[in-house]
């Protein structure tokens, strides 16, 4: 009989005690979001991945095809080639290959810039079903949309 009592108290203990949680975190703000429906915006130390820095006036990367990065990753992920073009002072950058499968986030390409060419982006949303939606051979180009080559 006692025995029974004490089971009956600690089974309405618990069910206070979980009554008091829930109530406590029903008057919390929501931190959670519908996702897919709905994104949450990264903090600025988020690291996604590498992505060229556009000039916030001409819309071009800064990059000056220096190739630091390209020789910073231990990964090898990173291809660069530059040209003078006509007109130019200096050099820039025609191409800029990164192949994300293999990078590590690791940091060192965007360390080592210069010029702050490199970023990480914010974006986590880098599920695929595909691989080579994760080399970004063409990120010049569209970081360059519109600029004659
Ligand atoms: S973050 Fe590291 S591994 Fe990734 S591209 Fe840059 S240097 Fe290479
Ligand atoms: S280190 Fe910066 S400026 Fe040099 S090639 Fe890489 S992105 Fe361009």
């Amino acid at each position: 009989m006692m025995k029974a009592i004490k089971e009956l108290f600690t089974g309405f203990w618990s069910l206070l005690v979980g009554m008091k949680i829930t109530l406590q975190q029903f008057f919390k703000p929501q931190v959670t979001v519908q996702y897919p429906h709905q994104s949450l915006k990264m903090p600025k130390r988020f690291r996604g991945h590498i992505m060229l820095v556009k000039d916030v006036i001409t819309g071009k990367s800064v990059c000056i095809a220096c190739k630091s990065c390209e020789k910073a990753c231990p990964s090898d992920c990173i291809v660069v080639d530059g040209l003078k073009r006509e007109g130019d002072k200096k050099k820039s950058v025609s191409d800029f290959m990164l192949d994300f499968t293999k990078c590590s986030l690791c940091g060192s390409c965007v360390e080592v810039c210069p010029v702050d060419a490199l970023a990480f982006s914010r974006d986590y949303n880098l599920a695929s079903t595909s691989k080579e939606q994760f080399y970004q051979i063409d990120l010049y180009k569209r970081v360059t949309e519109g600029q004659p080559q």
